[in-house]
């Protein structure tokens, strides 16, 4: 499987580079903390929870970045599958539509299709956790104070990525093998969003049956 998503990266020249974390920062070794407990085996619902001493918001930012180089590279396996003829509206399933609203170029929630969409959302957040002002790597540079309102948004967004590909494309995560894959990113994310509730519950719903059959 491993080998399956690098495949089907070193085609995609549209692929985004990682956000990486420079060795020696402090958050460089917060990541590597959380690499390590995560596969120490223990469960996801505990690697989760804020390591004592640790701050919460470095917490959250270095696994808002983790979590948007996962997900990104997950519909980028799909990305070959989802175009404008497949998903001209961004959905999860007849039920939810996803309108997308930014301060450029579409100040009024717009109906896009999915790739658009998926487009446009990697490189909000992209440009946010690049951002000095809203993701400081300086040692001693605080956060700013919406910091976690910012990645309550980010992390709501990212959680409509699960729902379109769950939803939509399902099957070729099955063609793909990469059913455990995904499902075992998904928890992740899952358990983190709720230790900390940063995504509203309601946003939640398109995939409430299938959390409840894998997230025990
Ligand atoms: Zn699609």
């Amino acid at each position: 499987m491993a080998l399956c998503l690098k495949q089907v990266f070193a085609k995609d020249k549209t692929f985004r580079p990682r956000k990486r974390f420079e060795p020696g920062t402090q958050r460089f070794e917060l990541y590597k903390k959380a690499q390590a407990s995560l596969k120490s085996g223990l469960d996801l619902r505990s690697v989760v929870r804020l390591p004592p001493g640790e701050n919460i918001d470095d917490w959250i930012a270095v696994h808002v970045v983790d979590f948007f180089n996962r997900i990104n590279l997950i519909y980028g396996t799909m990305a070959e599958r989802c175009s404008e003829t497949t998903c001209p509206v961004m959905a999860g399933g007849p039920r939810y539509e996803y309108r997308w609203q930014d301060e450029r170029q579409y100040r009024r929630p717009a109906k896009l299709s999915a790739p658009r969409y998926m487009a446009l959302l990697m490189d909000w957040i992209e440009s946010l956790i690049n951002d000095e002002d809203v993701f400081p790597t300086r040692v001693g540079v605080p956060f700013p104070k919406n910091f976690q309102q910012v990645c309550n948004k980010i992390l709501t967004r990212l959680f409509r990525v699960f729902v379109h590909v769950y939803i939509h494309h399902f099957d070729s995560i099955l063609s793909m093998g990469a059913e455990a894959h995904v499902n075992t990113c998904y928890k992740h994310f899952y358990y983190f969003i709720r230790e900390f509730s940063l995504v509203d519950q309601r946003e939640l719903e398109p995939l409430r049956e299938m959390t409840e059959r894998i997230c025990h």
